[in-house]
């Protein structure tokens, strides 16, 4: 779709910090605004009635931005714990530590919470790592905040079987269309002071969100969805059924080369409706989270030798039995991969 995909900006235009001053999100262009909730109408993955939205550069910005709105602003409590459900996604904690902040601090794991402090929970679902699909896992009488991370929310890689409606969801350019370099996240928001405080930590640190990016954005997703608005039944398939496709395609070859390979495990996922797709159907994570067999200790050196790289399964807070590697590389990438890991049970 490279043609119609196409964004000219002249050197004159989106100069100005300011994109829409009559919203509380101030440097969100009103086009990426309506785009978004074009999108989510047309998915039926989140609920924008009624919401509020705010961008951010990549949805790791809004993360912080979340943290930072839902803790207590009297420092002098001690900072609140965040935790989330191992195996959980590497960068959270690193995002967390690298501010030693007073708001907040990193606790571990949710499962193992036993504090009987307020907490704020992330609840990834689909999750990364391991593709499953997540609820809150604290169990602690004390008052909780829940951000809700649904990166993977999308018919491409999981079932859409409700429409989610949480106090902070987190989505991004990055998962749903690929696009992670152009640093393009949003948060949709119940509470509009909550909003609010979001969006002064995206102004206070990063003075709001580059145009050009949000422009290019934009464009994409009005693309996917002119799409299906106006498609006719003997047109090519739609960017979401096109790209399911081609991760069961990969997933598929991925399964056949793990089972002959007898040295890792990988997940099966239940098949579950499909309100998007209307169909029944497979998660298809966008990362795969192998276990070694008995006898072998390191998932990730066992990749190794094979010259395949993954992330340590310790990164995820759990031990070294686990790793991860990604689906969504090149198709050379994907297909030399799969290659080589079938080639494991030769060595
Ligand atoms: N949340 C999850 C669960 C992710 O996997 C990622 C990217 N790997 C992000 C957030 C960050 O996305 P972004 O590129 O929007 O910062």
């Amino acid at each position: 779709m490279s043609d119609e995909c196409t964004v000219v900006i002249k050197g004159w235009e989106l100069m100005s910090y300011y994109s829409d001053s009559s919203n509380m999100c101030w440097f969100m262009l009103p086009e990426l605004r309506d785009e978004i909730e074009r999108l989510h109408h047309l998915v039926g993955n989140a609920v924008t009635k009624d919401k509020y939205i705010v961008v951010g550069n990549g949805s790791s910005q809004l993360f912080q931005a979340a943290l930072f709105a839902v803790s207590p602003s009297d420092v002098s409590d001690h900072p609140i714990n965040v935790v989330v459900t191992a195996p959980y996604y590497s960068e959270y904690k690193n995002a967390i530590n690298v501010l030693h902040s007073r708001m907040f601090r990193w606790a571990g794991d949710a499962t193992l919470y036993d504090e009987n402090k307020p907490y704020i929970e992330v609840v990834t679902s689909p999750n990364n790592p391991d593709g499953t699909l997540r609820v809150p896992m604290v169990n602690s009488l004390a008052e909780g905040k829940l951000i809700h991370d649904l990166a993977y929310y999308w018919p491409q890689y999981t079932p859409i079987n409700y429409e989610a409606g949480h106090d902070i969801m987190l989505f991004t350019f990055s998962k749903c269309t690929g696009h992670a370099g152009s640093r393009i996240g949003w948060a949709i928001v119940k509470d509009i002071a909550v909003a609010k405080k979001m969006a002064t930590f995206v102004q206070s640190s990063t003075m709001g969100v580059s145009k050009e990016s949000q422009t290019r954005a934009a464009k994409i997703i009005a693309v996917i969805c002119d799409g299906y608005q106006n498609f006719k039944s003997n047109e090519s398939e739609l960017f979401f059924e096109y790209s399911k496709r081609l991760m069961r395609e990969r997933w598929e070859k991925f399964r056949g080369a793990i089972e002959q390979s007898m040295v890792f495990n990988v997940t099966k996922y239940p098949r579950a409706h499909c309100n998007f797709t209307n169909e029944i159907s497979e998660t298809y994570p966008s990362f795969a989270w192998l276990k070694c067999e008995e006898g072998i200790e390191n998932s990730h050196h066992c990749l190794r030798k094979l010259n395949i790289c993954g992330r340590e399964g310790e990164r995820f807070g759990v031990d070294s039995k686990y790793v991860r590697i990604s689906m969504l590389g090149i198709d050379d990438e994907f297909n030399e991969m799969v290659k080589r890991l079938s080639n494991a049970k030769k060595e």
